[in-house]
Parts: structure tokens; sequence; C-alpha cells
């Protein structure tokens, strides 16, 4: 599986509330599967199996992205827990970045649409008596996990 649902005794489901999912075992969030700490796409030699189909937020690391507040420009600082040796690397595109992190945001804010479609269907099957779906038929609901690789 490339992803984990964690319950509300793992996250604080408060902060991503747009994200918590209503399924047959409860409110969970969506996030990359784990194991043994680490991202499972992490390969022994701490390399990325997935890289070409990677999350943005992947993308991005170890950037982090703040628009002004006219929106209109953003800056650009590498977060402080790499250790980066930025001066070395000249290949990084600023406006790939401010392209990507567009994206992110659009991909956001699509999959907050669609977890709350699930979950208004999810209210309705519950008022009218019928069971609560699974994780699995979330899946298949939102289609993601069969879209190409970019
Ligand atoms: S780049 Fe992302 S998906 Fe790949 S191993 Fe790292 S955390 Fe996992």
């Amino acid at each position: 599986m490339l992803v984990d649902w964690l319950g509300p005794d793992e996250v604080d489901m408060n902060s991503e509330s747009a994200s918590v999912v209503e399924l047959d075992v409860g409110r969970r969030l969506m996030v990359l599967a784990q194991h043994g700490g680490a991202c499972r796409w992490l390969d022994d030699a701490l390399r990325c199996r997935v890289y070409a189909a990677r999350p943005y937020d992947c993308r991005l690391y170890p950037f982090s992205i703040e628009p002004s507040r006219d929106g209109v420009s953003a800056s650009l600082s590498l977060l402080s827990l790499t250790a980066c040796e930025d001066t070395r690397d000249g290949r990084v595109s600023a406006a790939e970045l401010a392209e990507d992190d567009h994206a992110r945001f659009v991909e956001l804010a699509e999959y907050h649409a669609l977890v709350s479609r699930w979950n208004r269907l999810a209210r309705h099957r519950r008022r009218l008596g019928h069971r609560a779906r699974s994780a699995h038929e979330f899946h298949e609901f939102s289609g993601r996990l069969g879209r190409p690789e970019r």
C-alpha cells in the first residue's frame, strides 16, 4: 500500500480537519506509508523507490516557499532541519519550485473537495442506515491510486 491511515490517537485531527475521512473504522487521516519510522519508499541506500511519482511535498523538500501577503510574490528558503550544501547545487530552478508549489495547493484543494463529497455521502448513508465504507472503497472513489506517474 502506498499510504497508511492514522486515527485520532496518532495524529491531531483538528490541524488537518479538511483531510479527515469518515470510514467504517472511524475518522482517519491518509499519510504516506511508513516502515520503521521512515517512509516506506526509502530503500537501503536511502534512495526513493517512487521518485518519479513522489508527492509534491517531497519534490519541494528541502525548500520552504512562503507567499507574500498580497499573493503576488513568494520567498524561498531552505528548511533549517536540512544540512544541504545549497551553494554547491546550481540546478534548482526557482520557477519550477514555484510551479510545483502552486500544483501542490491545487492538488490539495481538489483532495479537500473530494473528502468533503465523500464525507457528505458517508453522513447521508449513515442517516439511511447503510453500512459505512472502507478505506479501499475511498481509494476506488478517489481514483487517485490509479493516476499515471508524473
Ligand atoms: S522522496 Fe518522499 S516518497 Fe520518496 S522516500 Fe522520500 S519521503 Fe518517501
